[in-house]
């Protein structure tokens, strides 16, 4: 376990966060794994949870992207008080979504976090090729870092939203139809990570495709 500070500390969305903090001495990760963290503030330092990082391996600090419950007296609730030199512990890294080759993303909310440094270094080996990402949220301002992934995957770029109708967006929940209206000859691999009921119903659209599990690289939020 490491003690780091905060260097910058900012919304991206009403309710999500994006903290840059120091990068501990020791820590290694690949694009796409997560951490566990707490809050050096007295009674929550035991209070460990998991969150991606959002930052690169390579780069000289640590970034996370992370949707706060403002109305849960939680550890997401307590960082939206944390200021520019605050503490975190930064404890075991771990997780199950790494990159295996081309495919579709299909992200629910903050499910998209790992896909967020996978497609950074991606874009930096100029590798970023036919990869889509379907992102479902509730609403368009929901949408974390919607230009970003517009400039890095344009019409490869799919977004639905379940209670908002936006023209040009698709709207409602992530279905089989949508998934197969996005699958190429250069679709090999399902990257799945939001909540648990949206994974549930994707991993069943997928397997209605005829989609092998081996074919499916996925993380319950
Ligand atoms: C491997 C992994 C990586 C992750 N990476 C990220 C990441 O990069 N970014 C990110 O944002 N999240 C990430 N998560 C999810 C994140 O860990 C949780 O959102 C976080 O633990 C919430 O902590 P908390 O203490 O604020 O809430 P907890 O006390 O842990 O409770 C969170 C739960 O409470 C529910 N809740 C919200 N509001 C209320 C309320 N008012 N009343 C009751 N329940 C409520 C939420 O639906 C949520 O399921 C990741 C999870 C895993 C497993």
């Amino acid at each position: 376990m490491e003690r780091v500070k905060i260097i910058t500390i900012n919304h991206l969305t009403p309710d999500v966060l994006k903290i840059v903090a120091e990068k501990p001495e020791a820590i290694h990760y690949q694009p796409g794994q997560a951490v566990d963290i707490s809050i050096n503030k007295k009674g929550w330092e035991q209070e460990l949870r998991a969150f991606t990082f959002t930052s690169l391996p390579d780069d000289e600090y640590i970034e996370f992207t992370i949707k706060t419950y403002p109305a849960h007296n939680g550890v997401t609730q307590q960082l939206l008080s944390l200021n520019k030199g605050d503490e975190l512990f930064i404890h075991d890294v771990f997780g199950d979504i790494t990159y295996k080759g081309e495919g579709i993303f299909i992200a629910g909310g903050a499910g998209v976090t790992p896909f967020i440094p996978i497609l950074k270094q991606l874009e930096k080996e100029n590798k970023t090729g036919n990869n889509k990402l379907i992102f479902a949220n509730k609403t368009k301002a929901d949408i974390i870092l919607e230009d970003k992934f517009c400039q890095l995957l344009g019409d490869n770029f799919i977004n639905i939203l379940s209670n908002e109708k936006v023209a040009n967006y698709e709207y409602g929940y992530i279905s089989a139809d949508l998934i197969k209206k996005h699958i190429s000859e250069r679709t090999e691999y399902f990257y799945l990570c939001g909540p648990e009921p949206m994974m549930q119903a994707v991993e069943r659209h997928l397997s209605s495709l005829g989609i092998a599990e081996g074919f499916i690289v996925k993380e319950a939020f």
